[in-house]
């Protein structure tokens, strides 16, 4: 009969089977960040009000990537990492309907049509007036 030693932990280091069911820290699907880069909700998505829950109270924030950084060091350092480079040229080749790039055709940098140009958005700092 096994005694309280039978209590040991089999599962220990099954992160990985568990890591994909977990939603605290679930990532947007490319389709959502797809529908963040149009024009009107990148606008509120780069310049949101101050929510102290969030890192860096959320006013750093990577588009593509749908993340928070602490500040704006951590975050242009983001920018030129590899995750955010494979991520831009996901996005490039996301497959995207004729409507929406008209839409979109008028609205300035981030959208020409079919095979998009992915840009990293300007640093807060030497953001252009809009
Ligand atoms: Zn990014």
């Amino acid at each position: 009969m096994p005694g309280p030693y039978k209590r040991k932990k089999y599962h220990f280091g099954d992160t990985h089977l568990k890591k994909r069911w977990r939603t605290k820290r679930r990532k947007k699907d490319l389709d959502e960040i797809n529908e963040d880069l149009k024009p009107e909700k990148a606008a509120q998505l780069l310049d949101q009000e101050v929510d102290l829950d969030k890192p860096g109270d959320a006013q750093f924030y990577c588009l593509h990537c749908a993340r928070y950084f602490i500040d704006e060091t951590a975050m242009n350092d983001h920018f030129r990492t590899k995750v955010h480079k494979r991520r831009m040229k996901a996005l490039e080749t996301e497959p995207y309907t004729i409507e929406e790039s008209e839409k979109a055709a008028g609205h300035g940098s981030f959208v020409p049509a079919k095979k998009r140009k992915m840009e990293t958005q300007q640093p807060l700092s030497e953001e252009p007036p809009p």
